[in-house]
């Protein structure tokens, strides 16, 4: 359109539509396009997931945390944006987790990579397994690999190596706190790809992580990985997550917002007009129209969709097949950050928290004992803990009343850690349908959905946490993608 630039409109303020409206900028740039970013989110903000809350000293966490120190995309995107130096690591006096094992806390054996157990001797001693699970645990390093399905269920992976105890009371809850999930319905290709790698390459899992230590990712590539470092598995800023998307914010400062109104519809050029629904003057000749909850239509030459699967399969519900979208589940969870006065709890909160194995039957999945493992996270005399709430089949339990769910919550936590003091503030967090839970099949599916889209409507992406990896690093490798394919598809 007679060199006007071209307008792309990313639908999402979370962490995917920020970094994807950053890349496309970048990507333009070096390729000396001019591109005129609207973002779309129905939030009053941007940052989706991330939000950090600041409190009487203390920082807060409402949705994620942290990140793996060795995911190169992140780290990239903390330098581009000038925020590098903001980076703190775990405290490392902190380094020990704890699993709840018949009522008590049991350290967790040292040397689990990924939650498997790579180092023989302390898996032998711990008291959190039967001899006769750890014996079956230790039969992975001399059963033969198997001839490997596409994919699989991790429970049926996992069982299949290292046996269903092992895979019951230590890596199910530890891999809980990234899925939320019950490992029967989980992709093992889309999830942990490494774990067949291992098995492939090395003839067992326990040898192939404890040899391959360079494939420990949550994300599908090897390539995302930075050299292992002893110094901290894991990094987060000291202002928070919310650094950068404050960050974010001011690089993206030329960039549209509509904030606080939603995407209700996509059409083509064609639809729109054959359905007699025309645009502003400014917004005609363009291939695809978005119309908004406020009323607003907006015109673009691409779309870059980082919604949920299920907010994606509504807007794209009347142009492909949106079955794979759908086909993603999603669990529910909530988390609930208590403050304590350090001096008058009378308990030693020295490792990074704990995790619940779900036979034990207790409301909280897992607590991390925040102020221990993240020392900029509280003020020194105080104590922040954060309980996790809410797996799958058990997410009903998220929508408990506050006073309920903190009741219930302080149970356990007096069960099982003997706390008995009140706590100084609670914040309860909710975060409905945010845990998305990759199918058997899942990067088959997504591929072919893709493919579908890109047929029938190009020019539009789906990128973010329902396809390629659910963590933050895996969020910004694909948006990296995603800007470099829309670019290139404008290009054309
Ligand atoms: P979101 O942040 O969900 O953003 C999507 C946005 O789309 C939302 O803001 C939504 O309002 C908007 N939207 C929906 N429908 C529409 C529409 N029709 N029109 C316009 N906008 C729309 N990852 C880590 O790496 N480390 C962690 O410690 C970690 N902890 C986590 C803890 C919890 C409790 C959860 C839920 C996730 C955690 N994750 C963690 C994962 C991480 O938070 C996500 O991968 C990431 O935040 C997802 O970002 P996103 O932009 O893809 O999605």
């Amino acid at each position: 359109r007679n060199g006007q630039p071209d307008r792309i409109v990313v639908i999402g303020g979370g962490i995917s539509g920020l970094s994807s409206a950053f890349y496309l900028l970048q990507e333009a740039e070096a390729r000396g396009r001019k591109l005129a970013i609207t973002i779309v989110d129905p939030g009053g903000r941007i940052g989706g997931k991330i939000s950090t809350l600041h409190r009487d000293g203390f920082v807060i966490e409402r949705g994620p945390d942290s990140f793996m120190a060795r995911q190169k995309p992140i780290i990239d995107l903390a330098h581009d944006l000038g925020i590098a130096q903001e980076l703190v690591g775990t405290n490392p006096a902190a380094k020990k987790t704890y699993i709840v094992h018949r009522g008590k806390l049991l350290p967790m054996p040292s040397g689990l990579v990924l939650s498997i157990p790579t180092e023989i001797g302390p898996f032998m001693k711990t008291g959190i397994l039967s001899w006769r699970g750890k014996l079956r645990a230790m039969m992975d390093l001399v059963l033969p690999a198997q001839k490997l399905p596409e994919d699989e269920s991790l429970s049926s992976f996992l069982s299949r190596r290292i046996g269903t105890e092992a895979m019951e009371r230590i890596t199910e809850p530890l891999l809980a706190c990234i899925y939320a999930g019950d490992l029967r319905g989980l992709s093992v290709q889309a999830t942990f790809p490494q774990f067949r790698e291992a098995e492939r390459k090395f003839g067992s899992l326990i040898r192939g992580l404890r040899e391959g230590r360079s494939m420990t990712t949550v994300t599908a590539g090897d390539k995302d990985l930075l050299p292992f470092s002893a110094a901290t598995d894991f990094l987060t800023f000291k202002g928070g997550l919310g650094t950068m998307v404050d960050a974010l914010d001011r690089a993206l400062a030329g960039v549209q917002r509509r904030l606080g109104t939603k995407v209700e519809r996509i059409e083509t050029a064609e639809e729109a007009s054959a359905a007699g629904r025309g645009v502003e003057q400014a917004d005609s000749g363009f291939p695809y129209k978005l119309a908004l909850s406020n009323g607003e239509t907006i015109g673009a030459d691409g779309i870059v969709l980082t919604t949920p699967a299920y907010d994606a399969a509504d807007l794209l519900e009347t142009h492909v097949d949106t079955k794979p979208l759908r086909s993603v589940p999603y669990v529910s969870v909530a988390n609930i950050a208590m403050a304590f006065d350090k001096k008058s709890l009378g308990v030693e909160c020295n490792g990074s928290g704990f995790v619940s194995p779900r036979a034990e039957g207790t409301t909280i999945t897992a607590c991390t004992w925040t102020s221990a493992q993240w020392l900029h996270s509280s003020p020194e005399d105080k104590v922040l803990l954060q309980c996790y709430i809410g797996r799958t089949g058990d997410d009903a339990i998220v929508d408990l009343p506050d006073g309920q769910l903190t009741a219930e919550v302080k149970r356990d936590i007096r069960e099982l850690m003997q706390i008995t003091d009140e706590p100084i503030f609670t914040e309860i967090t909710r975060l409905h349908r945010s845990m998305p839970q990759y199918p058997v099949g899942h990067i088959g599916h997504m591929k072919a959905f893709r493919a579908e889209l890109e047929e029938k409507l190009p020019g539009i992406w789906v990128t973010g946490t329902a396809f390629d990896g659910v963590g933050l690093p895996a969020c910004i490798r694909q948006s990296q993608e995603a800007a470099v394919h829309m670019i290139e598809r404008l290009e054309r």
